[in-house]
């Protein structure tokens, strides 16, 4: 039976992809086409791009536009991280929906199902599934079919509970279960690298637990990629910069008296780390180009899209954001030499911003390159594509290789 398999190592950025940190990775590449100029969506964080990787669409189609957005619970706008297990239910609750296209799981779930196994925040693994209709288990909690409870994956937030969940994934998923479409998302390097300076050995030691990781799931399933049975796709989320300054735009917005006061709900600020999206209550509509003209006159951000112009980076000019910042990004390297560095932002809630450290969420050169290796299903030996591909391109390609039908998505099935 055809299968696909995708294998995620959050935040592992193409240019970090190499002999050195990750030999497996690099046998993968030499089983199956390398594709050099992939890329991911905006903002670069990992919830809305799990939501892209899932439904093959863009943040402003899918409609979860950031790792934290501003919704109307009734008592006016109001931030929400959209990392804990309870965040869907207040999405639900404002808007009436999850997700606005169906995820590979409900597009495989009655021609062989989806087991989704996640060990990014739980935020990121119910946004591949938000509906609940294959399994999606996660280190704090987990669901089945129709959304009902199943034991969790205890384990850490680490390289060892990545090699634990791995373990378990090629034991349980790969070699009992078999389902039509089966997705791992390891935390590493992303986790370690929001708190050590990118290049510094402990990042380097955590992309060796991720490339080694991914070098086990491909030796259990080599045999079955060779026959053409099994398409296996091994890809990051977004990459990273390094932070070199942290800037508060509630801080700048009320002094410039365009914000009432620190978690006031007439202007939302949602934090993405390197770039910000804004929220505006009807009544305060009339300040967004007031509130533009101060951001774009700050030599510290880099870019500022308000209206239709939010459309050019693939959200929603009606889905509720009305302006988005982006911090300054330049090739600057970090402590251990790595390049580019970029200005991160806080709002309205306060996210981990560590200076010195690595981030995303925003434009970057480097956070906007995300690797992608495929490996069996036509795509050959030792191949190597320089066309552009996005992640918006890992869901139709899956599809394509289980004979489903991959309409309605931004994304295309890649070239074997
Ligand atoms: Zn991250």
């Amino acid at each position: 039976m055809k299968r696909v398999v995708i294998v995620i190592c959050d935040g592992l950025r193409a240019d970090m992809v190499n002999e050195e940190n990750t030999p497996n990775l690099m046998r993968i590449a030499m089983a199956g086409m390398y594709f050099k100029a992939h890329g991911g969506v905006f903002p670069s964080t990992t919830r809305t791009t799990a939501a892209s990787i899932g439904t093959g669409c863009l943040p402003g189609r899918h409609g979860l536009e950031g790792n934290a957005v501003a919704l109307d619970l009734g008592e006016g706008l109001q931030v929400f991280s959209v990392g804990p297990p309870g965040f869907r239910d207040k999405l639900h609750a404002a808007t009436g929906r999850t997700l606005k296209v169906p995820t590979m799981s409900e597009r495989v779930k009655d021609v062989g199902g989806a087991v989704i196994y996640a060990n990014a925040s739980p935020g990121a693994g119910i946004f591949l599934d938000p509906d609940g209709h294959g399994h999606m288990i996660h280190r704090d909690m987990a669901t089945g079919p129709g959304r009902t409870t199943i034991p969790p994956h205890a384990c850490g937030h680490d390289t060892a509970g990545d090699a634990e969940m791995t373990k378990r994934f090629i034991d349980d998923v790969l070699v009992k279960q078999k389902p039509a479409m089966a997705l791992l998302w390891q935390c590493e390097p992303d986790n370690t690298q929001h708190g050590v300076s990118m290049g510094s050995p402990a990042h380097i030691d955590a992309i060796r637990s991720a490339d080694a990781q991914a070098g086990r799931v491909f030796d259990n399933l080599q045999h079955d990629i060779d026959k053409g049975d099994v398409l296996f796709m091994v890809a990051s989320d977004h990459g990273h910069e390094t932070i070199g300054e942290i800037v508060d735009l509630e801080d700048i917005l009320i002094d410039a008296g365009l914000k009432s006061a620190p978690g006031s709900n007439d202007v939302a600020i949602a934090p993405q780390g390197l770039s910000a999206t804004i929220f505006l209550s009807n009544d305060a509509k009339d300040r967004r180009d007031a509130i533009a003209d101060v951001l774009r006159n700050d030599s510290r951000i880099g870019g500022v899209y308000v209206g239709d112009e939010i459309a050019e980076i693939g959200l929603d000019p009606k889905g509720g954001i009305d302006i988005v910042a982006v911090g300054k990004d330049t090739d600057e390297p970090s402590d251990d030499g790595v390049p580019g560095t970029s200005v991160a932002f806080q709002g309205d809630i306060k996210i981990s911003n560590n200076v010195g450290c690595g981030q995303h969420g925003g434009l970057g050169k480097y956070e906007q390159s995300p690797f992608l290796l495929c490996a069996g299903a036509g795509f050959q030996a030792s191949s190597e594509s320089k066309d552009k591909t996005s992640a918006i391109d890992i869901a139709p390609t899956a599809m394509r290789h289980l004979d489903l039908n991959e309409g309605g998505m931004d994304g295309r099935a890649l070239q074997s």
